[in-house]
């Protein structure tokens, strides 16, 4: 019997008759925190919780045995993988609102309590914007972009036909 401790989070009684070993790097797996072999495999930074771990174990030992890369290397693959496509998400996002918020300046915006009113000034900041509205009623009134939009609070008038 192999019986080790944790570089990572210190555990001392690491043993293989208890506990799993990686399949990749042949380590005994730290049922604490997930840590394999140090400086490789799945315990390599960013990645360093125990959930973090077995996730990225788990999208390694989905792969086909002959697709699977060199498993010193996986943490960096997903997670610029995962970073570029939450990168996009947030850009896609961003341009919905964009157009949303083009859509209100050109239509007006309709507020569930002020009724119909015109966009009259928008301050930017670097992730949300203050939209200054004016409404038919006469009330004026500051909304926040784009959460006024997307709880449904504030919504985009239809054009009104001519
Ligand atoms: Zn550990
Ligand atoms: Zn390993």
């Amino acid at each position: 019997m192999r019986i080790t401790h944790c570089w990572d989070c210190g555990r001392s009684d690491l043993n293989d008759a208890e506990h799993e070993t990686c399949p990749a790097c042949g380590w005994i797996i730290c049922p604490t925190c997930g840590a394999c072999t140090q400086f490789g495999c799945f315990s390599n930074t960013p990645v360093t919780s125990l959930y973090e771990r077995q996730r990225y174990r788990k999208l390694w030992l989905e792969l086909p045995a002959d697709e699977r890369p060199d498993a010193k290397n996986w943490v960096t693959i997903v997670y610029n993988r995962e970073r570029k496509k939450k990168h996009e998400e947030e850009l896609m996002a961003l341009s919905r609102l964009d157009k949303i918020l083009s859509d209100a300046q050109r239509c007006g915006v309709i507020h569930v309590a002020y009724g119909r009113g015109e966009i009259v000034s928008i301050e930017r900041k670097s992730s949300f914007c203050t939209l200054h509205v004016s409404f038919e009623n006469g009330k004026e009134a500051d909304f926040l972009y784009p959460s006024s939009f997307t709880d449904g609070f504030l919504a985009v008038s239809t054009p009104r036909m001519e």
